[in-house]
């Protein structure tokens, strides 16, 4: 007997809806991308649930007759391209004729739609992909097309999505990736009857401000400048950010043809121009458009991914960094751009596949004891190898600390080819640290100078301490305000606080909603070291954005983080002589002493050898 057959359509679709909607973002996205692409100048998005019960997207667009409405919903059907060819001469967003199909899968929709030639317009409702009606129907031009119960017969994907809060972010920022790029059209966003967002046509710069200046208070885009070039090959425009409205939270966008996109070896060309002109941590903001032939780019990696190759990026690299330094050095926004001498650039090689582009991840083995094995790594007559006047061999006197640095798991166990990573730190009263440049601790060691970044030293002994906390039975014990502090947040940043909270309540935080973009501050964890809770808090939110939820769904590590980074000691401070001590000590008790959380050095050594060399 013959086993294969056919997959029915419905199933098809279905299985084809798992790589296209993801989420309600997904399918707000692809929805809105066909407002655009029929030329809609007014899109009205109208969520509930964050879209897990309702998304509707009404525009004025060109609409459909009769019978493409029904086409629409087939697999494969599309009015945008008609052959292979046509790929490369794109100007529309959809070309794949999935979207509608794949929806119409997962969920209950029904539809009107109307042309402007027509007189009568035409509602068709779908289930699952099966039609349930359609029907001649009045209806303005444009289509109404609202998506019910997403994933409502595919219950394992219903349970799949996160909570309201997380889906809601999720379709603000799709919402942000569009309405930038697309300034010649209205929108609107609103949420559980509540109107998030209202824009209105305009430039791209007021587009940005309508965005991204609104409820902040401030003049959003007066931190921005203009970029602009036009070569042969490429047309660059847009909006970079001065160096001084750096931030942690800096909203950065690539856009090619109108569409948005990531591009990690871009974002480095943008970086390098900025190079020695920005706080440590702090970013740029960019929105930064390009404009090429559609034939060198190909947009047909994966529906759902952002990433877009072109075929010239190595060309390309180098007029984008002119563009943003001629930018920033037209407004004299760094007091001499001496070029030749500290902007030295070395143009990195661009990715082979721009999909996947990884950090480079440094790896530690957790269940490493710094203690236990130190002293047989290192050989009994050690101290004989480096004839320096702080190797010693006695034992150490007492109250001091002896550990060795430990090594990372992927280096030799036995005594390491780079000894700057394995040092061996005695602590006692006899040898002084030094503070050199505001900045660094330096600490002579037995094979040679060891130089730790104070900052990134307590950072991690931080870190440590407010871990423990969050992994606490009790909540840690917090300090009551006497004027509770009031904390009011742009909208987008509500559903993040919401869902951090436990967390910070854990860590001593008391927070109280006071309206929906408000909170009364009316305790603050003890051992938080600012006179600002606000500041603080708001670097958490800023933190969170930037690295998005965790797969974990803790928001511990971050918080940890950047209240860490609060408290940990700036540059500059001036450390006495048992301030440094204290702090070395500490760090060297700590399981991971070499990385802050967030991967940096902490510390160097530079071994005696190194420096006779240098004799
Ligand atoms: P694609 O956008 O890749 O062509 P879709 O499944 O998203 O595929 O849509 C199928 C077709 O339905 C589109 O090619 C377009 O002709 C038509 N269509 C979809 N949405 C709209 C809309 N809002 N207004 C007019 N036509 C639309
Ligand atoms: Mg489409």
């Amino acid at each position: 007997m013959d086993i294969i057959h056919l997959l029915p359509d419905s199933v098809a679709n279905q299985i084809a809806a798992g790589e296209v909607i993801q989420r309600p973002a997904s399918c707000l996205k692809e929805l809105v991308e066909n407002s655009l692409d029929a030329g809609a100048t007014q899109i009205q998005v109208v969520i509930r649930d964050a879209g897990k019960t309702l998304l509707q997207v009404i525009d004025n667009g060109k609409g459909m007759s009769v019978t493409d409405a029904r086409m629409a919903f087939e697999r494969h059907a599309t009015s945008k391209i008609r052959s292979a060819a046509d790929l490369f001469a794109l100007r529309t967003m959809g070309f794949r004729g999935e979207a509608l199909a794949s929806i119409c899968a997962v969920a209950q929709v029904d539809m009107f739609t109307r042309r402007e030639e027509d007189e009568i317009g035409t509602r068709l409702e779908i289930n699952g992909s099966e039609v349930i009606c359609q029907e001649p129907t009045q209806c303005p031009v444009g289509t109404n097309i609202r998506v019910k119960n997403l994933f409502f017969n595919i219950p394992a994907r219903r349970r799949f999505l996160k909570t309201n809060a997380t889906e809601l972010r999720n379709i603000i920022n799709e919402f942000y990736r569009i309405v930038l790029v697309n300034p010649q059209c209205q929108f609107t966003l609103v949420s559980d009857d509540e109107i998030l967002m209202e824009l209105t046509i305009g430039s791209s710069k007021q587009r940005i401000e309508q965005v991204f200046g609104k409820g902040s208070g401030r003049n959003y885009t007066a931190g921005l400048v203009d970029i602009h070039t036009d070569t042969d090959l490429i047309s660059i425009h847009g909006l970079i950010g001065k160096p001084e409205a750096a931030s942690k939270n800096a909203q950065q966008y690539f856009f090619v043809n109108n569409r948005f996109m990531r591009h990690p070896y871009f974002h480095k060309a943008v970086m390098n121009a900025y190079q020695g002109m920005l706080a440590p941590d702090h970013q740029p903001s960019y929105f930064i458009y390009f404009d090429i032939n559609p034939e060198l780019i190909d947009v047909n990696i994966h529906p759902t991914k952002t990433e877009i190759k072109f075929s010239d990026e190595q060309t390309i690299w180098p007029i984008l960094l002119a563009a943003v330094r001629e930018s920033l050095g037209k407004f004299n926004l760094t007091p001499s751009l001496d070029f030749d001498t500290n902007g030295r650039i070395e143009m990195p090689l661009p990715p082979s596949n721009p999909t996947d582009v990884q950090r480079p991840t440094i790896s530690f083995d957790p269940t490493y004891n710094p203690f236990k094995h130190s002293r047989e790594s290192v050989p009994n007559n050690w101290a004989s190898l480096y004839d320096v006047p702080y190797a010693r061999t006695e034992t150490p006197s007492m109250g001091a600390v002896d550990p060795v640095i430990p090594q990372r798991a992927d280096e030799p166990e036995d005594l390491p080819s780079d000894t700057s990573d394995a040092p061996v730190l005695h602590i006692d009263e006899g040898v002084h640290p030094y503070q050199y440049a505001g900045k660094y601790i330096v600490y002579p060691i037995a094979t040679g100078l060891i130089f730790i970044d104070q900052h990134r030293a307590h950072l991690r002994i931080c870190y440590e301490e407010i871990q423990t906390l969050m992994q606490a039975k009790h909540a840690a014990s917090s300090q009551q305000l006497l004027f509770p502090d009031t904390l009011t947040l742009h909208q987008d940043e509500v559903p993040i606080i919401t869902e951090m909270l436990p967390e910070l309540e854990q860590i001593g935080f008391d927070l109280q909603a006071m309206d929906k973009t408000s909170f009364a501050i009316n305790a603050v964890p003890a051992i938080l070291e600012t006179n600002s809770p606000i500041e603080a808090i708001r670097k958490m939110l800023t933190d969170v954005q930037e690295t998005g939820r965790p797969a974990t769904h803790s928001y511990s590590h971050t918080i940890s983080l950047s209240m860490a980074r609060t408290n940990a000691v700036p540059y500059g401070k001036v450390l006495c002589e048992e301030e440094m001590l204290d702090l070395l000590r500490k760090l060297f008790a700590q399981k991971e002493s070499l990385y802050t959380p967030d991967n940096k050095r902490i510390y160097v050594c530079i071994t005696t050898a190194e420096i006779e060399n240098r004799f």
